[in-house]
This record gives structure tokens, C-alpha cells and sequence, in this order.
């Protein structure tokens, strides 16, 4: 049993507040904002960090940034981060890829 609780949001299993969804990946808010517009793009595919990143990935990985690079023209942001936190080191919780699209300022 996989209790992820990314690929529980990609199964419907717990709420989102949902912006995208396409066949490979998703787009939701983040339910501790820390800017005023704060999404996750994440693959519908499990994969717990970039270092499991494989050649098969790329298309998968371009997507999620021209989705990021669309929300941002929806949300009118004209400045704004990309990132992916890798490794408890690094800050990262939960160990599914995800891309934090925030806002600036932040
Ligand atoms: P990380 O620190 O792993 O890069 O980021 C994890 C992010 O996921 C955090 O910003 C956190 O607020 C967010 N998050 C954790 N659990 C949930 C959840 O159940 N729903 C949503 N929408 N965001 C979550
Ligand atoms: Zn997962």
C-alpha cells in the first residue's frame, strides 16, 4: 500500500484545490501557501526525488515546466520561482517530485 500522499491526490483520495491535470502530471495549490500564489506541479507517476530521474523522465520533466510556465501567464505573475527541493537536506517533505511554483515577492 502506497501512502504517498501525492499519489493520494492524484487518485482523488484526498481533496486538492486543483488548476491542471493532463495525462501526465497535475497542478494544485499548496495548502501552506508561502506566497501569495503558491502551486505544486507534481507527475502522476511516483517518483520520490530527482535523483530517480530517468532518461524515459524527459518528456515528463519539460511538461511539468511549460505547465509551470502557463500557470504563471494564468495567474498574471510576471515574477516568480521554479523549484524542486531534493533530499531532507535540502528541506523536502514529501518524496514525490514536485515543482513549487511561487510567486514574487515571496
Ligand atoms: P517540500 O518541502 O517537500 O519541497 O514541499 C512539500 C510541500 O507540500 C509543502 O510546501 C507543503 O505545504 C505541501 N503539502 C504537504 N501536504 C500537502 C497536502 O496534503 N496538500 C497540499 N495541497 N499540499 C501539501
Ligand atoms: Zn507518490
Amino acid at each position: 500500500m502506497n501512502d504517498c500522499i501525492f499519489c493520494k491526490i492524484v487518485a482523488k483520495q484526498i481533496p486538492s484545490k486543483l488548476e491542471y491535470e493532463d495525462d501526465l502530471c497535475m497542478a494544485f495549490h499548496d495548502i501552506n501557501p508561502r506566497a501569495k500564489t503558491h502551486l505544486l506541479i507534481i507527475p502522476k507517476k511516483h517518483i520520490e526525488t530527482m535523483k530517480e530521474i530517468g532518461v524515459e523522465d524527459e518528456a515528463l520533466l519539460g511538461r511539468m515546466m511549460k505547465v509551470a510556465s502557463d500557470l504563471a501567464k494564468k495567474f498574471d505573475l510576471n515574477d516568480y520561482r521554479l523549484l524542486i527541493s531534493t533530499g531532507k537536506g535540502a528541506g523536502q517533505e514529501v518524496f514525490h517530485v514536485h515543482l513549487h511554483l511561487l510567486s514574487a515577492p515571496v
